[in-house]
């Protein structure tokens, strides 16, 4: 790890410097899979999943038997926990629906916004290094709530063709029944361009290590929407003296171990903490099963003293992490004055983890500095928002005149004419 101590504003940038590849690194290999996807299909993508995932079949979707049997392989403990979540999930996304909204701009005109579910979409469930079961109760539980009609999911398999039983079990108890053994860039451009075996979506959501982002984002130059990049994983914590050092230590952790390539930060407003965090995390690495890859992203994480909450909030905000927990004596200073963060965590019994499995938010979130323009999935993301409008004679006459005249100002003579026709013939018939 590296320390800070008070860095000035001009640092602030090199210092926070995300440790992954950019898309010009990875854009070739993408571009070159889906060049080969579009053009050959399911032959593609299993050249690329015996390349990359060392699966050789023809055969990639899971069965319905192997679905149903999914349930026998998990302990009644983890059934009933995976229950919990689900139901968390589903209060928070549910409270999230909008209803029509009406209004009569002028007599007559009547406009409304009403949200319809976006039809068909395509989960991505990541499963290189850790099988993120929980990541389907985060996709698929809002898209359905929104309505979505047809769900898919792609998830990488073992080489065996095998994919991880709580992988299948969630996406059974989500009622998703099209699963996919595809991952990385070939899962993404299967799902973009459709082959012989896997629909086409209209949008693709769900996490995934670099390749799946890039391949999100060259997905988007082929009209399939996507919900966000969202990358390897980042924390934020902003701690003082009011924290426990161990449990700080703990959230950090859980970030690092996701992979070597997870960018953790420690803020700090006592130097005292910041020496107390960093020993506590070699204390808990050594524990932990997946120590190389945390160590890993330990190695290249960050902790910095500010010695105010001012400097330290400007510095949060322009970083704008994933995750950002607040562990301090002033929460809501920071609460109220953050701007970018993907999902906020507040008070030393918050951990970072309650959000990854069970509160119920989402954590499918923005990574790499896009918290500055991205939400988190939320039930929106799975809807449109179509706007309606019904207008009365009345209505027109009312506002017809100024169309009239910004058509023609925008020399757009078949516009005006949609209105003046209208208007000529109401005028006839009130003279009538
Ligand atoms: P993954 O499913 O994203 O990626 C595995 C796939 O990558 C493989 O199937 C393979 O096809 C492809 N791949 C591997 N090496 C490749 C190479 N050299 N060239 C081309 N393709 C290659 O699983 P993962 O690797 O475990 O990554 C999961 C990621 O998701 C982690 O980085 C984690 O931090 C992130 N994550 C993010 C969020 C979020 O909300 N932002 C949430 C959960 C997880």
């Amino acid at each position: 790890m590296k320390k800070f101590f008070d860095p000035q504003r001009q640092e602030w940038e090199a210092i926070l410097e995300r440790p992954t590849k950019t898309v010009e690194d990875i854009e070739q290999v993408v571009e070159q899979i889906f060049r080969e996807v579009k053009a050959g299909g399911d032959a593609a993508v299993k050249n690329y999943s015996r390349i990359f995932d060392g699966f050789n079949s023809d055969n990639f979707e899971v069965a319905s038997e192997e679905i149903a049997n999914a349930s026998a392989g998990l302990s009644e403990e983890l059934k009933t926990a995976i229950g919990l979540a689900k139901e968390n999930i589903r209060k928070f996304h549910a409270a999230q629906k909008t209803g029509r909204v009406t209004v009569e701009t002028v007599s007559g005109v009547e406009c409304w916004q009403e949200k319809r579910s976006i039809q068909k979409v395509g989960l991505y469930i990541p499963g290189g290094s850790a099988p993120l079961f929980s990541t389907i109760l985060m996709l698929a539980v809002p898209a359905q709530i929104a309505g979505c009609k047809e769900v898919i999911l792609c998830t990488p398999p073992a080489k065996d063709g095998s994919v991880n039983p709580a992988i299948l079990y969630a996406a059974q108890v989500c009622g998703i029944q099209k699963i996919y053994k595809v991952g990385g860039i070939q899962a993404i451009a299967a799902m973009t361009f459709g082959t012989e075996s896997i629909e086409k979506v209209y949008k693709i959501f769900g996490p995934g290590n670099q390749y799946v982002t890039v391949a999100k984002q060259l997905a988007t130059k082929y009209n399939v929407a996507i919900d966000m990049p969202a990358g390897p994983s980042e924390l934020l914590v902003v701690a003082d003296d009011t924290a426990d050092a161990a449990f700080v230590a703990s959230d950090l952790l859980s970030q690092a171990e996701h992979g070597a390539d997870s960018q953790v930060v420690l803020v700090s407003l006592s130097k005292e903490l910041l020496e107390q965090v960093a020993s506590e995390i070699e204390k808990q690495l050594e524990e932990l099963p997946r120590k190389e890859i945390a160590r890993a992203a330990i190695a290249h994480s960050r902790f910095i003293y500010m010695s105010s909450s001012e400097k330290a909030l400007e510095l949060i905000d322009k970083y704008a992490p994933e995750h950002f927990i607040i562990c301090t004596s002033n929460p809501d200073f920071f609460v109220d004055g953050i701007n970018n963060a993907g999902s906020v965590f507040i008070g030393n019994y918050t951990p970072e983890s309650a959000g990854d499995y069970a509160s119920g938010t989402n954590h499918t979130l923005p990574t790499n500095g896009y918290a500055r323009q991205y939400s988190g999935v939320n039930l929106d993301s799975f809807t449109k928002a179509i706007t309606f409008q019904k207008i009365s004679s009345e209505g027109i006459q009312t506002i017809g005149p100024a169309i009239e005249l910004m058509a023609e100002a925008e020399g757009l003579q078949a516009h005006k004419n949609a209105v003046a026709l209208r208007l000529k013939k109401l005028k006839t018939l009130n003279n009538e």
